[in-house]
């Protein structure tokens, strides 16, 4: 091969292959990260493009600080994409750092002497930084757990910007053209683009994975979460139930606590559906913010409630608070005061979680059969000695 020109046509069409399937993800996910890493692969070919047409040139200079200033952007645009996405950091801080590697070029980097160790590293550490950026961006970012997908791309950004610096050292040693024109014909522009394949393809596929996952997660968010309370919905309960229930480490007792909004049907028909709708939602904020390790929306008015390491003083207490914030809401029609009424299952090791909700649910039923706007304890033995025991000790 007398120069890179194939490789340079192979990472032009690499980097048009994944900016197009970056857009059509975009668009059809309503992934805005897809955007982002569009935008990237797009300007990331363009610089392929313009490092092809150097030789060619009589304006080398222009066309190196574009090729440069291409790559950079492209790097910037990926980091920034994935600032947004994945941390709670404003990306503002980049662009500074872009544009002070923009202002370098002209002024520090193209002046350098070609092919001494300073110019290499000087024209490579400015892709390195965005690199490594990203990717400690992914790694330290606002998620707590993060994804396999997520560490393999902030690997492959890690290894990316450790490529760049390696290029530096690749290209003071083999030396890259003694001017931009001849650069196409040098041994290094070979071994730099063969790299930049392999690398760019590892980058597009991984950041494509993490694009994909994203967008799948927020579909099942938008399917297991109730649109108008905002709380999961029936099934996501009894799934995130069971995971917690098996996850569950350290003493107390479980709690199943089960919500049934009073006289519901007569505030739709004194006050009109959409305000039954407004009591639905801030009922739902009352027991979000009262705690519990799992609150969800069973249907219609009726909700629950699953709290972790409990006893029945500490359920209760999360009742109460329940119920006063129910109670010091002000709504703005007149006379609307909603109450709730509660039945609650403490459960039994060998108990499972339909058992006891069965049993809170009977709780229930007891509690609006006595007058609602109270909570009912469900009759178990074992549940009424531990109530009568923390009763004693309280005294
Ligand atoms: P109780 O105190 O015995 O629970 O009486 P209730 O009127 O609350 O119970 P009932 O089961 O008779 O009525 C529940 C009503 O809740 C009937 C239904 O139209 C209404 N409802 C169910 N889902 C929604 C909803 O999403 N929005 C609104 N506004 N109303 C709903
Ligand atoms: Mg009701
Ligand atoms: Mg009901």
């Amino acid at each position: 091969m007398a120069n890179a020109n194939y490789l340079f046509a192979v990472n032009f069409a690499i980097g048009l292959a994944f900016s197009l399937a970056f857009i059509g993800i975009a668009r059809s996910q309503r992934v805005t990260m897809g955007y982002w890493c569009a935008a990237g692969f797009l300007l990331a070919s363009s610089t392929v493009g313009l490092e092809a047409l150097l030789p060619h040139t009589t304006v080398p200079a222009l066309m190196s600080f574009l090729s440069f200033s291409c790559l950079l952007t492209a790097l910037t645009l990926v980091a920034v994409g994935l600032f947004i996405n994945f941390t709670k950091w404003s990306p503002w801080p980049l662009l500074a750092i872009y544009l002070a590697f923009e202002i370098a070029f002209p002024l520090v980097i193209a002046p350098a002497k070609r092919d001494t160790l300073f110019h290499a590293f000087a024209y490579q550490t400015p892709f390195a930084t965005m690199m490594a950026i990203g990717g400690i961006a992914l790694l330290s970012g606002s998620r707590l757990r993060k994804s396999t997908y997520e560490r393999f791309l902030a690997i492959v950004l890690l290894l990316s910007s450790a490529q760049f610096l390696f290029k530096a050292f690749l290209a003071h040693t083999l030396g890259s053209g003694s001017n931009v024109q001849t650069y196409v014909f040098s041994t290094y522009a070979q071994y730099s683009q063969t790299i930049s394949a392999i690398l760019s393809i590892l980058l597009g596929v991984s950041l494509m994975l993490v694009v994909m996952e994203e967008s799948n997660s927020r579909t099942r968010h938008t399917l297991l979460r109730d649109h108008l309370s905002g709380l999961w919905t029936r099934r996501a309960f009894f799934e995130h139930s069971e995971a917690a229930l098996k996850r569950k480490k350290g003493g107390g007792t479980p709690a199943v606590i089960l919500c049934d909004l009073d006289h519901f049907k007569k505030i739709n028909d004194t006050y009109g559906h959409a305000v039954g709708d407004e009591v639905i939602r801030v009922f739902a904020a009352c027991l979000e913010a009262a705690g519990g390790d799992v609150c969800g929306r069973l249907g219609g008015e009726e909700f629950a409630a699953l709290t972790l390491n409990c006893n029945p003083s500490l359920v209760q207490l999360h009742v109460e608070a329940v119920r006063a914030r129910l109670l010091n809401v002000e709504f703005q029609q007149e006379g609307l005061r909603p109450t709730a009424s509660f039945g609650i299952a403490m459960m039994n090791p060998d108990e499972t979680l339909s058992e006891a909700i069965g049993r809170a649910d009977a709780a229930l039923y007891e509690a609006k059969a006595r007058g609602r706007n109270r909570f009912v304890f469900s009759r178990n033995e074992k549940d009424v000695a531990s109530i009568l025991r923390e009763a004693l000790l309280r005294r």
